[in-house]
């Protein structure tokens, strides 16, 4: 099984590092069921104009878009792994991941290593632990180094440019009551 991690999440970093050198933010997301990937994401918020764009709700988006039923809660994505390079957010977590029915979340960095201040003491265990659930499976440390330092590099290569729309972005959000998607 941990093999299967590390594999999965050779391909979710491929796909992220790919979308780093085209200028995008370096999230993948993979979900996978019964040995097969059933849905990819990357992050579009930039691209789609759309805060709620995260790799992990467009991933969902993309499995649940392929279900041969319209019946979403009937079927959603139970014993499925979602598999993504950068620990998942609340809003993903919380609203998606959780309502997805998804049975294990295998994560790359973690957001206290990688130094993101606007989620305060959240990890996906602190919520868990908040919402007296524990029907997920969590697993983290698969190359996990390497998911960390795609992030720091992504940070440190922002150009005045891509923090200007960071900002922008980050305003337009706080305005609408989100969250920081960073
Ligand atoms: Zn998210």
């Amino acid at each position: 099984m941990s093999e299967n991690h590390e594999h999965f999440m050779a391909l979710a970093l491929e796909q992220a590092r790919a979308e780093a050198r085209r200028g995008g933010r370096p999230v993948c997301a993979l979900i996978v069921r019964n040995g097969k990937i059933v849905g990819q994401g990357l992050n579009s918020v930039i691209a789609d104009i759309n805060p709620n764009a995260h790799a992990e709700i467009n991933a969902i988006r993309n499995a649940c878009a392929k279900l041969d039923t319209p019946d979403f809660h009937a079927v959603s994505l139970s014993g499925s792994t979602l598999y993504t390079t950068l620990e998942p957010c609340p809003m993903c977590f919380s609203t998606t991941i959780l309502a997805a029915k998804i049975k294990r979340v295998v994560l790359g960095a973690r957001h206290a290593r990688v130094g993101r201040k606007d989620l305060g003491d959240y990890s996906v265990e602190s919520f868990l632990a908040f919402i007296k659930h524990n029907d997920v499976e969590i697993v983290t440390g698969v190359r996990e180094a390497e998911c960390e330092e795609l992030r720091l590099e992504w940070l440190q290569s922002l150009s005045d440019e891509q923090v200007r729309l960071e900002l922008l972005r980050s305003r337009a959000s706080h305005d609408q009551g989100g969250e920081n998607t960073r």
